[in-house]
């Protein structure tokens, strides 16, 4: 590895080492970096969030409006299943329009990733040992080399190969890592190496287990998921469970949650495991109490109120709504902008962690609104004028 990968590494570990709350660094893991269109993974690239369309690609207007929509939530990349040619050439408009990396999902069809590379595909997401003979499997890369794509291997606990289940009786780790060497091997026989992997499971434990194995045993960037997680509830906690604890260990350069819902969630969900380990901020993150008896004004309501109108703030920032004084200043301290409830319908804002001035519970959600879209513009001139000194 050269002097320039390592000063990346340096780097990174300064973005997620925290000197003064140690207990809250996390390492990542040294993974080779490669590119999706124009989105690096792994190495020093912030891990990126992904989904997936669940239109029928054919239909290039709701599968494109879907990809908008996941960007403009912050999807760094999205994938589109390609089954048929139509979807391939579908494939080539969507590209097109969309404002994010497109990675093309291919099962077993050959012809369709030499299409989807064609297509403009950022990605193609296949295995190896599934297309068929070598002859086919160099066409599919030779495509991939040609037209600047990189690929996923893509191993699922509910689709190992027939001798590997023979081998170990029942999907398990060790399986799955074995499956992902020899999928791995073919492309590095071809010398192909701008690759990621996924070693997916909709068992938590399997999946924790096989990702760990996988990155014990390669440098490639490792793409993280629980795969059929079930719906928002469930499989956000499945996903969080999952997903959060490989990010702690510093396993992990990108991510798709897999949920029974919107992709948008899905988004919304990845962004937020994200944001718990302090790997990746985006928006506002809103702190706030469960609420009971005590609160000065309606806790519940107004954070709801407030999540939907602060969708629009990409900048990271942080928001403390509390009901009361009990908890009320301490987590304003910590926050850019706070309100703790008070007596007689009215509470105080807080900002950069210090009480500034008294507001009405009535005005409160549009003031505040106001104060967070001033702090964003702020912490946004701060950054540009700090990368022009630069
Ligand atoms: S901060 Fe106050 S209102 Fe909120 S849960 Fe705690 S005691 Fe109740």
């Amino acid at each position: 590895m050269g002097a320039k990968f390592e000063g990346a590494q340096e780097e990174l570990r300064g973005m997620s080492h925290n000197p003064i709350r140690p207990w809250r660094s996390i390492e990542r893991r040294k993974s080779r970096r490669i590119m999706v269109g124009n989105v690096p993974v792994g190495g020093d690239a912030p891990i990126s969030v992904q989904t997936m369309t669940n239109t029928a690609t054919t239909d290039v207007r709701a599968t494109v409006e879907q990809v908008q929509r996941a960007a403009e939530a912050g999807a760094d990349i999205v994938r589109v299943s390609v089954p048929d040619e139509a979807s391939s050439k579908a494939l080539k408009e969507i590209v097109r329009e969309s404002p994010v990396p497109i990675v093309a999902d291919i099962h077993f069809h050959y012809k369709r990733g030499i299409e989807s590379a064609e297509a403009g595909a950022a990605c193609l997401r296949i295995n190896p040992g599934n297309i068929g003979s070598p002859e086919r499997v160099r066409e599919v890369i030779a495509a991939a080399r040609d037209h600047g794509c990189s690929m996923r291997i893509g191993v699922n606990g509910g689709s190992l190969e027939k001798h590997l289940l023979e081998k170990y009786g029942e999907p398990c780790p060790e399986a799955m890592v074995e499956s992902a060497l020899d999928h791995i091997r073919i492309l590095e026989d071809n010398d192909f190496h701008e690759f990621k992997i996924s070693v997916k499971a909709s068992d938590v434990f399997l999946s924790a287990a096989a990702y760990q194995g996988l990155a014990e045993v390669t440098d490639k960037p490792i793409h993280l998921g629980i795969t059929e997680a079930g719906g928002l509830t469930s499989g956000t906690i499945k996903s969080a469970i999952g997903l959060g604890n490989l990010l702690w260990m510093g396993i992990g350069d990108t991510l798709r949650v897999s949920l029974s819902a919107d992709p948008v969630e899905e988004i919304k969900v990845g962004y937020e495991i994200l944001k718990s380990l302090g790997l990746r901020h985006r928006g506002v993150n809103i702190i706030s109490c469960p609420s009971c008896a005590r609160q000065g004004f309606d806790v519940i309501k107004t954070v709801e109120a407030l999540e939907e109108r602060l969708e629009h703030i990409k900048t990271p920032m942080s928001l403390s709504i509390i009901g009361c004084v009990v908890n009320g200043p301490g987590e304003a301290l910590m926050t850019d902008v706070g309100f703790t409830g008070g007596g007689a319908g009215s509470g105080m804002v807080y900002l950069a962690g210090k009480a500034s001035h008294k507001m009405s519970n009535a005005q409160m959600i549009d003031h505040i609104v106001e104060e967070v879209e001033k702090k964003a513009a702020e912490i946004e001139a701060e950054a540009s004028s700090a990368q022009a000194a630069e």
